[in-house]
This record gives C-alpha cells, sequence and structure tokens, in this order.
C-alpha cells in the first residue's frame, strides 16, 4: 500500500510523493428545485393516474439520505389484470391501427419531452437510485431519449428492417426491469415495443420507482392514447404475476440470473416469445502492449462507473503477468482521486449504493475476498455519515476459485487476476456461467480480432469501455440471458415475421 493517505497527492501528480493536495473541490450541489415530489404517486393504468385497488402503498427512500421521497400505489394481482386488460384493448383497437408513421410521432414526441425535461428526469432518478447526477444527466437521461429517437425512425421502416417479410406486433408486452438505470431500461423496454406496434405493462423496480411514473406524465403530456403505456409498481410477485398472465404474449425482463430462470421456468410451455438481460461478471483484458493511462480510465470507468452496479461492470481485471504492477500502481494513484458522496453534488464520481440490502451484499462479498485471502485495497476517503456508501476497492492475488472471482458482487468492487499468454486470457475469461460483456486493451488491432472471436460474450469493447449506442444489440451469452436489446436486434425481439 501507497504511503499516502487521501488528502496526499499521488506520485503521478508530479508534486512529490506524499505532498499535501494544495485544493480542495468546493460544493457543487445540483438543485432539487426542479422536481416537484408528490407526497403519493399512482399507478399508471389506461392512461390515467389511479389508486391500487387495495389503496395499499409502499415508500421509497433517497438511499444518499436515508430520507423517504414519498408513497406509492402497490398494484394488487387485480390491478396488474386492469392494465393488461386496458393495453389488449389498445392494441387491438386505437394502437394496433395506426400507421406506423403515426406512431412514429408520439415517439418522437416522448423523445422531444424526455429532452427538454432531462434535468427534472436526472435529478430525480439521482434521489431516487442514489447514482451521481453526472452521470443520470450526460449518460442515462440523453441514452433514455437517443432510444426514443432510434426507435421512432424505425416505426414506419419495418418493411426495410425485415425485407419480403411482414412484421406484426406481438401484442402486449409485460416488462420488468431493475433499479440500476430506471428509465434507461424503461426506455430500452418501451420504445421498441411500440415502435413495433405492441402495448406494455411495465414493472419498475421497487427502490426506484419514481422516474417511470414521471415518464408516465410524459405519456400524457405526449397524447399517448390511453392503453399503450401502463406502469404498475409493487413487490416482486406482482412481477410474477404480470409476466405469467395469460393476456400477454411477450416478456421482457432484466434483473438478476436467479429470478431470469423462475420467469422462464413459469413461462414454459406458454407460446410466449422471451427476452431475458441477466447479471454478468465481465472480464476487462489488458495486455502489456496496451497504453496504460488509458486502461486505468477504462478500468475505473468499467468497475466504478454507476458505483458498479452495472450488468456490464468490468468486475475481473485479467493484467498480463509483465504489466501487473505498473498497472496496479497506477490504478491505485487513479483510485485515490475518486470523489465519493453526495450524489446530488457535480463533482461526484461514486454515488450511494441503491439499498441497505444491496449494500449488505457488498459487504458480505468484500468479507470473503479477505476471509479467502485475497488482498484488499481502498483509497482513504471520507464516507458521508448517512446513507449506503461504499469504499471504491480493489482486490490483489485474487484466485479463480474464490468468491469475489466468481459471483457478481454489483458493487464498486474489483478483482484483479494475472496471465501470461493470450489463450490463458481467454481461458479465464470465459471462465464463469456469464457471458454479457468483456474489454481487450491492446495496441495490435489482429489481437482485438481474434480475441473477440474467441471471448463468449454478448458486446466487447477495444480500447475503451462501457460504451452504449441505441443503433447496437447489446445481451449476453450463458446465465446472462438471450435475445438482444438496442439496434434492429432490438426491434426483432417484438415483431412476429410473415411472409408476404
Ligand atoms: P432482481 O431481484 O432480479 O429484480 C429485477 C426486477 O425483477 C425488479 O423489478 C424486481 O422487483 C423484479 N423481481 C424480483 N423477483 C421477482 C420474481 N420472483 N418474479 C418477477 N419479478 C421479480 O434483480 P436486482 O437484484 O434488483 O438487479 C440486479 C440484477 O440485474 C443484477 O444481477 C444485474 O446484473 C442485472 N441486470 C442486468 C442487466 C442486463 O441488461 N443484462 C441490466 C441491469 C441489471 P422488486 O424490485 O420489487 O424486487
Ligand atoms: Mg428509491
Amino acid at each position: 500500500m501507497r504511503p499516502w493517505s487521501g488528502d496526499r497527492a499521488p506520485a503521478g501528480w508530479g508534486l512529490g510523493d506524499g505532498q499535501a493536495i494544495p485544493w480542495e473541490y468546493a460544493p457543487a450541489p445540483e438543485s432539487r428545485d426542479i422536481v416537484v415530489l408528490k407526497e403519493r404517486y399512482g399507478l399508471f393504468i389506461n392512461g390515467r393516474e389511479v389508486e391500487a385497488s387495495d389503496k395499499g402503498v409502499f415508500q421509497t427512500v433517497n438511499p444518499a439520505t436515508e430520507e423517504k421521497l414519498a408513497d406509492v400505489s402497490r398494484a394488487t394481482t387485480a390491478d396488474v389484470d386492469r392494465a393488461i386488460r386496458a393495453a389488449r384493448r389498445a392494441q387491438g383497437g386505437t394502437w394496433g391501427k395506426l400507421p406506423g408513421r403515426e406512431r412514429a410521432k408520439y415517439l418522437f414526441r416522448i423523445a422531444r419531452i424526455l429532452q427538454e425535461r432531462s434535468r427534472e428526469f436526472a435529478v430525480l432518478e439521482t434521489m431516487d437510485s442514489g447514482k451521481p447526477i453526472k452521470e443520470s444527466r450526460d449518460v442515462d437521461v440523453p441514452l433514455a431519449a437517443a432510444h426514443f429517437w432510434y426507435y421512432a425512425g424505425w416505426a414506419d421502416k419495418l418493411e426495410y428492417a425485415f425485407p419480403g417479410r411482414n412484421a406484426r406486433p406481438l401484442g402486449v408486452a409485460a416488462q420488468v426491469i431493475p433499479w440500476n438505470f430506471p428509465l434507461l431500461m424503461l426506455a430500452w423496454k418501451i420504445a421498441p415495443a411500440l415502435a413495433a406496434g405492441n402495448t406494455v405493462v411495465l414493472k419498475p423496480a421497487s427502490t426506484t420507482p419514481l422516474s417511470a411514473l414521471l415518464f408516465a406524465d410524459v405519456c400524457r403530456q405526449a397524447d399517448l392514447p390511453p392503453g399503450v403505456v401502463n406502469i404498475v409498481p409493487g413487490p416482486a410477485e406482482i412481477g410474477m404475476h404480470l409476466v405469467s398472465s395469460p393476456g400477454v404474449d411477450k416478456v421482457a425482463f432484466t434483473g438478476s440470473t436467479g429470478v431470469g430462470k423462475l420467469i422462464q421456468r413459469a413461462i414454459a410451455g406458454t407460446d410466449k416469445a422471451i427476452t431475458l438481460e441477466l447479471g454478468g461478471k465481465a472480464a476487462n483484458i489488458v495486455f502489456e502492449d496496451a497504453a496504460l493511462d488509458q486502461a486505468v480510465e477504462g478500468i475505473v470507468n468499467g468497475i466504478y462507473f454507476n458505483q458498479g452496479e452495472v450488468c456490464c461492470a468490468g468486475s475481473r481485471l485479467l493484467a498480463q503477468e509483465s504489466i501487473v504492477e505498473p498497472l496496479i500502481e497506477k490504478l491505485k494513484d487513479r483510485l485515490s482521486t475518486i470523489r465519493v458522496g453526495d450524489p446530488l453534488d457535480k463533482n461526484t464520481d461514486v454515488g450511494a449504493i441503491n439499498s441497505r440490502q444491496q449494500l449488505e451484499k457488498i459487504t458480505e462479498l468484500v468479507a470473503a475476498g479477505v476471509a479467502e485471502g485475497a488482498d484488499l485495497y481502498q483509497p482513504a476517503c471520507d464516507l458521508p455519515d448517512r446513507g449506503y456508501f461504499f469504499r471504491p476497492t480493489l482486490f490483489t492475488n485474487v484466485a479463480q476459485s474464490h468468491r469475489i472471482a466468481k459471483e457478481e458482487i454489483f458493487g464498486p468492487v474489483l478483482s484483479v487476476l494475472t496471465f501470461r499468454t493470450p489463450d490463458e486470457a481467454i481461458e479465464k475469461a470465459n471462465n464463469t456461467p456469464y457471458g454479457l460483456s468483456a474489454g481487450v486493451w491492446t495496441e495490435k488491432g489482429s489481437r482485438i480480432l481474434s480475441m473477440v472471436r474467441k471471448l463468449k460474450a454478448g458486446v466487447v469493447w477495444a480500447n475503451t469501455f462501457n460504451r452504449f449506442d441505441p443503433t447496437s444489440p447489446f445481451g449476453g451469452y450463458k446465465e446472462s440471458g438471450f435475445g438482444r436489446e438496442g439496434g434492429m436486434h432490438g426491434l426483432h425481439a417484438y415483431v412476429r415475421l410473415e411472409d408476404r
């Protein structure tokens, strides 16, 4: 471990090892005023905000302060059935009968409104989820809008997307999403479904329902016909009731592999279409010829972006043995500059963990890493007194058999492994039940191409990490799920192709 603490300059800054940092960041809090929080949010069914049939509510909190933000209506099975009926009526009636060019106008309108209200969405998303404002502002909300722009473009061009075939909507889509990118996951699900002429019933995660409910307001503002989008917050059983209902034709789930398996089992034997976007344990592979400073930025972005609560996070660093020492040295230097704290502060890099439950899971796995003999490194940094925070963590001396090398931690925790040859890197990278993403860092184009062919991962980034674009398909191999979201592949998952 280096001999300097958090208020000392890292060697790489050229100030002399261990010098006091000569300046501090001033607080730069984003104002919350743009968000008008309601005391109570209803369900969104058939174009209207309604209470749950049993008047039940649950609370959502701000994980950075542990304060309650609002009461949210908790859908009952009867409410879900009502939402499915509304979606069915809209699909068979207004929405299903609209020509693609008319559907496109609604999607363009939604995209525009998301952009116009982007600051409101970003602040609300940060308050409800704990992610830093610079991420919700610069990544989540712009990308969510981009998905609506992109799929709006396809709505009247389905015959070009699927030449020689007739693309028909599947019908009513049941969509269940997680808490790590609440609005973005909603956009990944709703935009292609609507573009292809389907209607949807969506269940947001229970810790982050608010951006979905603000999206309901966008649907009203865009004059979307009633029933095309329905939003039913509620617990896990409500998600299960929704996906297993005989009234839905398509199931789209993003979340953990365990729940994905339950859902697949529940709908086995039906003719429902299904896509599952599940967990991951991605390898980020750094070769000795890579530009190390760039690789360090990519490693940091890969695992500490969104507190590491990213399905495709680069949680296993595979470093070639000859460069592991300088690489780790640079990484430790860089870690000392990461700012952990108030997610609404514009300078914050790592915000709050989404829930107490998730914080406990991370804490438990990190303790297991220490108990199994890996070496733990955490930069000195003050954590806020309240809220669910966790220090950026780096484990060296990790064996493939360690839990921290095998299990998805879903937190800001990086496990470093080493390799000597490209074959060993491939073998170690693929030695996981998951297969969602991977990263390769090397100056050699030929090596990138050869690695990409051998890595069993849905997405492989080369000399970058965590890049997303609506035109590019995303999805997994093995226990990371099946089906693709994004791009034309994402559209394909919402259509039935018939011969002309
Ligand atoms: P989770 O427990 O599977 O929850 C995801 C969603 O499913 C939530 O809305 C949850 O509702 C609901 N749910 C939970 N149990 C259910 C059940 N038995 N039947 C139906 N629905 C159920 O996942 P998580 O722990 O919140 O999210 C993290 C996981 O998501 C990680 O494994 C991560 O890798 C994965 N993920 C994957 C992708 C991808 O694109 N591949 C993207 C993001 C996240 P409640 O909130 O009410 O429990
Ligand atoms: Mg919350």
